[in-house]
């Protein structure tokens, strides 16, 4: 079985899937929609069952038959084939066998390194097999490592017949990294009774906990005058925006925020006296106090407007909510993925996710839809990296979960 996720996560990653936020198109990259169409002809040659592209909103979708009579609820497993907004082109994945737990040199050109001093988490790994970037690009563990693991998991049970488990749907889908291909996921036609996303980080992790988030546009309209006779005429939009930016609470900010402490994030800032435009994220894990955050910038703008005549305009636009707000109705999904997780021995580390996942999304278009480990680490850059032995245990997890729902009926 190592063997064979190792070979197709390399062939995977190989693949440059990168999402671009400012495409229109679903998916927005032709290279996801050209990976899609590979995946396709794997599952087909892999004997799964009503294996489809969907064109309008790019997920790849399949099934595994059951092997039992039993009335079972229907299971999915989820994860995208997008990679984030770093560079994707050439992927060179570095392979360590029996890591010895010191500095790994990803680039010895550029001195690019895995220093466990720099990164902790490297410790965890000693005596595994460790893959890893050659310094220039992202991995794309993130989230490949979830489509090698949900497949190779589900051929197993094809060649199995003998281990007893219900329906089980599989998807694939685009543009996760930007927040939007779960927006067009097609629920009804899914069909499961619950699902799980592969996308998450080290070995245990379980979150069924996120974000509740929404952006907020500020735009600002000014008055220019001669500097040199503006006294009480002109009106400086960048001076609003100082005002707009100094209003908000200086501790709740990413970089001094951690667990379930909520934030207002500044992400871009542009202008002029004439105008000047604020980006935010606002995130919160509560939903009273994301709608709190929400209230106090809409009466901040008030303020400036009752202050300066209005001149602010704010925009706020929902994102994803916590999905914990939907599953807490129904936990068995949890409660299926610890019980397997006990029978293999791990241990489950469950945090609440800062940051959103599908999954979030899907839970609130009814199929409830927790997040599963997938194994990597340092997500999102060139020193992400992945354990083949983490990605087994991941495998072995979406094998037990199958055979758990049978129990759990
Ligand atoms: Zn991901």
């Amino acid at each position: 079985m190592k063997q064979e996720l190792l070979n197709r996560f390399l062939s995977y990653v190989k693949e440059d899937t990168r999402s671009d936020e400012s495409s229109h198109s679903i998916p927005s990259t032709p290279s996801q929609v050209e990976f899609a169409k590979k995946l396709v002809g794997e599952l087909q040659n892999l004997h799964f069952s009503d294996v489809s592209y969907n064109a309008d909103n790019g997920f790849v979708t399949a099934t595994v038959l059951p092997t039992t009579k039993k009335k079972v609820p229907t299971i999915g497993f989820i994860s995208h084939m997008d990679t984030a907004d770093f560079e994707s082109r050439n992927i060179k994945p570095q392979i360590h066998k029996n890591y010895d737990g010191k500095t790994i040199i990803l680039n010895e050109e550029d001195n690019i390194v895995l220093d466990p001093s720099e990164f902790v988490n490297l410790s965890n790994y000693v005596g595994d097999t460790l893959i890893t970037t050659d310094g220039k690009t992202l991995l794309g563990a993130d989230d490949k490592a979830g489509i090698a693991e949900i497949i190779t998991a589900m051929s197993y049970l094809i060649d199995h017949p003998e281990i007893e488990h219900g329906l089980i749907r599989i998807a694939f889908g685009p543009d996760e990294e930007i927040g939007r291909g779960a927006d067009h996921f097609d629920v009804e036609s899914f069909a499961s009774d619950y699902a799980y996303t592969v996308d998450g980080g080290p070995v245990g992790e379980l979150q069924y906990e996120c974000f509740n988030a929404c952006s907020a546009v500020i735009k600002i309209k000014g008055k220019n005058v001669h500097p040199g006779t503006a006294k009480g005429k002109m009106v400086n939009a960048l001076e609003i925006a100082r005002q707009f930016q100094n209003a908000l609470p200086s501790l709740d900010v990413p970089e001094k925020t951690s667990d379930r402490e909520g934030f207002y994030h500044l992400v871009s800032v542009e202008g002029t006296v004439e105008e000047a435009k604020l980006v935010y994220i606002v995130r919160d894990h509560s939903a009273s106090l994301f709608e709190y955050r929400k209230d106090y910038l809409i009466k901040v703008a008030e303020d400036l407007n009752s202050v300066f005549g209005d001149r602010v305009t704010l925009e706020l636009a929902d994102q994803y909510y916590n999905m914990i707000d939907k599953i807490k109705e129904d936990m068995l999904p949890v409660e299926i993925a610890r019980k397997a997780m006990e029978k293999l021995s791990i241990e489950p580390i469950i945090e609440p996710i800062r940051g959103g996942t599908d999954g979030s999304k899907i839970s609130f278009m009814g199929l409830l839809t927790p997040n599963l480990f997938a194994g990597g680490e340092n997500f999102h850059g060139r020193y992400e990296f992945v354990s083949l032995e983490a990605m087994e245990k991941a495998t072995k997890l979406l094998i037990q979960i199958a055979q758990e729902a049978v129990v759990s009926d």
